[in-house]
């Protein structure tokens, strides 16, 4: 199955509470950027400010302690949100490998091949 954005988000805020889907429920965290789509709804109200995305881009931003430098170097390409963690879809305009639920560590280390890439996002 392939791991859409908000499957990802999904899949990160259950690693963010220990795999309790109910604190992922009653998470109070507004202020984190993909706090929206945790609950891996397609439609929030009042519509978000960011997309999936664009959030996803916020939230790695976020990890990266703002530096879009270190969020596009990230190593943890086992992370969900690795993927998307320039606010585009892995493959697109990047040579981010696609990402599917079955993740593989073996797909590749975007340390290495992420050296010569633009860090404008
Ligand atoms: S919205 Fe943020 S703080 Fe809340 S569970 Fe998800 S990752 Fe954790
Ligand atoms: S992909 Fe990297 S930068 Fe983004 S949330 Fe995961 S560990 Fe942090």
């Amino acid at each position: 199955m392939k791991l859409t954005p908000i499957r990802a988000i999904r899949k990160f805020c259950l690693w963010c509470c220990v795999g309790n889907a109910m604190e992922v429920r009653e998470c109070t965290a507004v202020d984190c950027p993909i706090w929206c789509y945790r609950l891996r709804k397609r439609k929030v109200f009042p519509k978000p400010a960011l997309t999936p995305m664009k959030a996803i881009k916020a939230k790695c931003l976020n990890c990266s302690g703002f530096e879009r430098k270190e969020a596009n170097n990230c190593p943890f390409f086992d992370c969900p949100l690795f993927g998307y963690r320039k606010g585009r879809r892995p493959g697109v305009g990047s040579e981010t490998p696609q990402l599917s639920m079955g993740f593989s560590p073996r797909m590749g280390i975007p340390a290495t091949i992420n050296k010569e890439e633009n860090t404008n996002g």
